[in-house]
C-alpha cells in the first residue's frame, strides 16, 4: 500500500532533481537565518552547488554543536514560527532540543502517514500508541501519521502494560506502535497473567527507537503472531519517521524527497560506495525549524538498493540498523556492536530475549560476560555450542552465565544491555 503514489514512485532522476533543488533552499534557510550553524557555510555560495555530488563540499554537522547551542541556538525560524518543540532522550549530556513550525509538523503527519501505509496500516485499523506523548518525539510522531491516514487511536503512552494488554483485547487493536523492546515487556506479562495474542485482532507492529537483531524480530513475530515493521528516524532529524521498510522487508525506504542519505566512513568521513557499511549521513530537505546539512546520525548501516523495490517505491533502502557509532565495544581489539551478541544468544529458544554484556577489568585486562536468562532448561550441549559460537564470533573466550527468568532487570524505558564496570 503507498500512501503517496506520484512521490514515493518518482523516478530516480526526477527525484534527484527535487533533492537538489530543496537541498539549495536548505542552505539559503540557514544561511539567511540566526541560527549559530549558518557561520559554517558563510563561504559557500548556493550557486556552487550545481549537483547533488556538491553536496560533499559541504561541512559535516556534529551532535555537538547541537548541544553547545542549546537551548534554542540552532534553530532557524524566528519566534513567531515556532510551534512546539522535542527533545532528544539521550540520557548523558546536553540534550537537543528541535524547534517546530507548522510546516514541520505537517512534514512529519505526511512522512508518518507513508509509513503506516508501508507496514499496511490505514483507516481500517486500530492504533495502539505506546512510546510516551511528552518531550520524546515518538508518541506524537505516530499520533499524527494516526490521523492523517484517518486510523483510530488510542493514545495509551508508555508503561502500564496490563492495561496495554486488556486494550488490545478490548478495545480490539489491529496495529501496536512501540519502542523496539517494549514488546519484550508486553511477551513477559502476557506470560505472567497468561493472556494469549493469538486471541486479539493485532497483527502488526510498528518498532523503532533502538537497535533490533533479526533475531529479536523473529522473536516478537512468533511470540505475538504478528508482522513487524523497522522504522527509524531521531529527534534532531524531525523525529520518527524518516524510513521505515516495506512488505519486502528488504531494506529501510528514506523518503528522499525529504532527506539525502550518504554514508561516510566512521573514521575519515569519506563516503563509501554502496553495499559498504559506514555511518549514515542525514540531510533533512523540507525542515524549516531545525534544517540540518550532512547530520552525523552515528547509526551504522550501508546502501541496499537505489533500484525500484519490489513493492514500487524508488526511494533508496538501507540496511537494518546495525549499531551506534558510540555502542561499539572494543574488548581484545575486537570491535563489535551488542547487536550482533543478541543475534547469536536469541537463536536459543531456551532463552528469554534479555541479556547482559558486562564489560569488565580483570589484570588489567579487558573482559567480558555475558549474562543470559533461561526460559527452559539449556542443556550442556547447548551451553557448549553456544560457548563455541561466541568463540567463533568474538575470536576469544568470554563468561558465560545462565541465570534464572526474570534475574536481568526490566528498565521502563530503552533497554539496557551493556553494563560497563571497567571505569570503576
Ligand atoms: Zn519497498
Amino acid at each position: 500500500m503507498i500512501f503517496n503514489k506520484e512521490i514515493e514512485t518518482m523516478p530516480r532522476e526526477e527525484l534527484e532533481k527535487l533533492q537538489l533543488k530543496r537541498l539549495k533552499n536548505t542552505l539559503r534557510i540557514i544561511k539567511n537565518s540566526n541560527s549559530l550553524l549558518k557561520e559554517k557555510y558563510k563561504g559557500i555560495d548556493v550557486e556552487d552547488i550545481k549537483t547533488l555530488k556538491d553536496i560533499t563540499k559541504l561541512p559535516f554537522t556534529q551532535k555537538e554543536e547541537l548541544r553547545k547551542s542549546y537551548p534554542f541556538n540552532h534553530t532557524a525560524q524566528e519566534n513567531k514560527n515556532w510551534m512546539r518543540m522535542h527533545m532528544s532522550s539521550g540520557t548523558t549530556g546536553t540534550p537537543i532540543i528541535n524547534v517546530m513550525t507548522k510546516n514541520d509538523i505537517e512534514q512529519w503527519s505526511e512522512i508518518m502517514a507513508r509509513c503506516y501505509y508501508a507496514a499496511g496500516v490505514t483507516s481500517k485499523d486500530r492504533v495502539q500508541i505506546t512510546p510516551s506523548f511528552g518531550l520524546f518525539n515518538g508518541g506524537f510522531g505516530f499520533h499524527y501519521g494516526a490521523e492523517r491516514i484517518g486510523a483510530f487511536i488510542i493514545p495509551i503512552g508508555a508503561g502500564r502494560s496490563r492495561l496495554q494488554l486488556k486494550f488490545m483485547e478490548e478495545l480490539e487493536t489491529t496495529a501496536l506502535c512501540a519502542i523496539a523492546s517494549y514488546p519484550l515487556r508486553l511477551m513477559d506479562v502476557a506470560n505472567e497473567i497468561g493472556f494469549d495474542f493469538k486471541k486479539t485482532n493485532l497483527k502488526t507492529a510498528i518498532l523503532g527507537a533502538e537497535v533490533w537483531s533479526d533475531e529479536m524480530r523473529k522473536r516478537i513475530e512468533n511470540e505475538m503472531n504478528i508482522d513487524t515493521y523497522d522504522i527509524i528516524g531521531m529527534t534532531e532529524t524531525g523525529g520518527v519517521g524518516a524510513g521505515i521498510d516495506c512488505e519486502a522487508k528488504n531494506g529501510i525506504h528514506i523518503w528522499e524527497d525529504q532527506y539525502i542519505a550518504e554514508i561516510v566512513n566512521t573514521k575519515t568521513g569519506e563516503p563509501v560506495e554502496d553495499g559498504t557499511e559506514g555511518e549514515l549521513v542525514l540531510t533533512t530537505l523540507t525542515r524549516e525549524g531545525l534544517p540540518l546539512i550532512r547530520y552525523r546520525t552515528r547509526d551504522i548501516t550501508k546502501i541496499i538498493s537505489k533500484d525500484v523495490c519490489s513493492c514500487g517505491r524508488t526511494h533508496l533502502r538501507i540496511d537494518r540498523l546495525k549499531g551506534r557509532t558510540d555502542d561499539m565495544l572494543k574488548v581484545k581489539g575486537v570491535n563489535f556492536y551488542p547487536s550482533q551478541i543478541e543475534a547469536i544468544l536469541l537463536k536459543y529458544k531456551n532463552l528469554t530475549p534479555y541479556y547482559n554484556i558486562v564489560l569488565e577489568k580483570i589484570n588489567g585486562k579487558g573482559n567480558i560476560t555475558i549474562i543470559a536468562e533461561r526460559k527452559k532448561v539449556v542443556t550442556s550441549d547447548e551451553f557448549n555450542k553456544l560457548n563455541n559460537e561466541l568463540y567463533d564470533f568474538l575470536g576469544f573466550h568470554c563468561q558465560i552465565q545462565i541465570v534464572p527468568s526474570g534475574t536481568i532487570e526490566r528498565p521502563a524505558g530503552k533497554a539496557v544491555r551493556v553494563i560497563d564496570k571497567r571505569l570503576n
